[in-house]
């Protein structure tokens, strides 16, 4: 599973960053996802406490941002956010749209004892 792979890098990151920050503990992650990221937002939160169990990560909770992207239509100019890639400008119904950003996926804060 593409999510479990995705829940052991950020559980090792957010790991090393404690550890060299002194902490005993991590109580909660603030990750920032991209709509377009391709990472089932359910399925993270289900694969992370599995793959903290054991780290100091355990028990922590994950707080999840979805960062929506940003799409272009070429026919009218209309700006307009954007979750799925096959969705037409919600203005006038062009297609495809020039999409920017919703790839992202980094760990933007932790909370830690
Ligand atoms: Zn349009």
């Amino acid at each position: 599973m593409h999510e479990l792979s995705i829940a052991t890098s950020l559980v090792e990151t957010a790991v090393r960053s404690a550890e060299k920050a002194g902490a005993c503990s991590v109580t909660r992650l603030h990750l920032r996802l991209g709509a377009l990221a391709g990472v089932e937002p359910e399925s993270l939160e289900f694969c992370f406490p599995v793959v903290a169990k054991g780290t100091i990560c355990e028990g922590a909770e994950l707080r999840l941002e979805i960062v929506p992207a940003s799409g272009c239509c070429a026919r009218c100019g209309g700006r307009s956010e954007v979750r799925d890639l096959l969705a037409p400008c919600p203005a006038c119904g062009g297609w495809p749209l020039s999409v920017e950003g919703g790839r992202e996926m980094e760990l933007d804060s932790l909370e830690v004892t």
